[in-house]
């Protein structure tokens, strides 16, 4: 198993600070868990380097989502990525089973620009996420952007999170599709939701990216993993490769409900998963659940 998306900052936390002591603790709870290799990928836009990406990104936008947006980046983007990248190498240079990652937010039109910039970064593993369409957090629960699924038809922001997708997975950017129908996470989902797994399958598939089987939707309103288990099976089918993750932000939620995720792999037949090094796949067996009481 591996837990290939990990945060080390809460996102109400502005004053942050990096330390290998908390990347051994990431490991040790995870390797209790069973967990053989944890991926660090703190979000793109928390750092100061992205802020030439987002800037004038949704000028043309809703003026209060607008403000929101640039509110949220102005609250996140506080930290240095060379420092994040050089603490996490770092760890691993250490010998701590961690490979270097980053969460690479979708931003319209200007994945290329995104793309150049991390080049120069010594990454194993880069992770896509569509967070919002356009200027809209749909998965954000503060009010305004909770607000805003009275306002739309769930139709439409299943296309445009589709639209976004395609996109992202086109761009080559990133390696891994992460929390793959985000969308789905305030609990809206079309009636007949087969055609966007389809999409998405497939976005995923002829891009080459793998696609993330992720714990952290259990515990928000859609009370499921990411992805449903239709999209997985069309992930299976399609052939591609599959991550596993918690998405945690804290110890605490680190390699959160692995066994439960080893169980839905081994229902959908899949004993093996990907890993990166050098943002390049390599096989890494699902694996046995540890003993109790015992890590691996
Ligand atoms: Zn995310
Ligand atoms: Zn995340």
């Amino acid at each position: 198993m591996l837990d290939y998306h990990l945060h080390l900052w809460p996102h109400d936390q502005a004053d942050v600070s990096l330390q290998l002591e908390q990347i051994a603790d990431y490991c040790d709870r995870a390797n209790a868990a069973g967990v053989v290799e944890i991926a660090l990928t703190e979000h793109f836009f928390r750092f100061v380097q992205s802020e030439p990406i987002v800037a004038g990104l949704f000028d043309d936008a809703d003026p209060a989502l607008r403000a929101s947006m640039r509110g949220y980046w102005d609250r996140h983007a506080r930290n240095d990525l060379d420092l994040y990248v050089e603490t996490a190498v770092a760890a691993k240079e250490a010998g701590l089973p961690v490979v270097v990652g980053l969460e690479v937010d979708f931003y319209r039109g200007r994945m290329d620009a995104v793309g150049r910039l991390l080049d120069g970064y010594p990454f194993d593993v880069l992770l896509g996420s569509v967070h919002w369409i356009d200027a809209w957090r749909f998965d954000d629960f503060d009010p305004l952007s909770m607000g805003e699924w009275s306002t739309r038809q769930v139709d439409a922001c299943w296309d445009a999170y589709a639209d976004a997708i395609d996109e992202l997975a086109a761009s080559g950017a990133c390696d891994v599709l992460a929390h793959p129908d985000l969308i789905k996470v305030a609990g809206h989902v079309p009636e007949r939701p087969e055609e966007w797994w389809d999409r998405l399958a497939e976005a995923a598939a002829s891009s080459g990216m793998a696609a993330e089987v992720s714990s952290a939707g259990w515990v928000k309103p859609c009370s499921e993993q990411y992805p449903a288990r239709g999209l997985l099976d069309r992930l299976v089918a399609r052939g591609v490769g599959l991550t596993t993750a918690s998405d945690a932000h804290n110890l605490d939620r680190v390699a959160d409900r692995a066994d439960d995720l080893r169980a839905l792999l081994s229902s959908a037949g899949v004993d093996q998963l990907v890993g990166f090094e050098s943002r390049k796949p390599r096989v890494v067996p699902v694996g046995p659940a540890p003993a109790p009481g015992e890590g691996r």
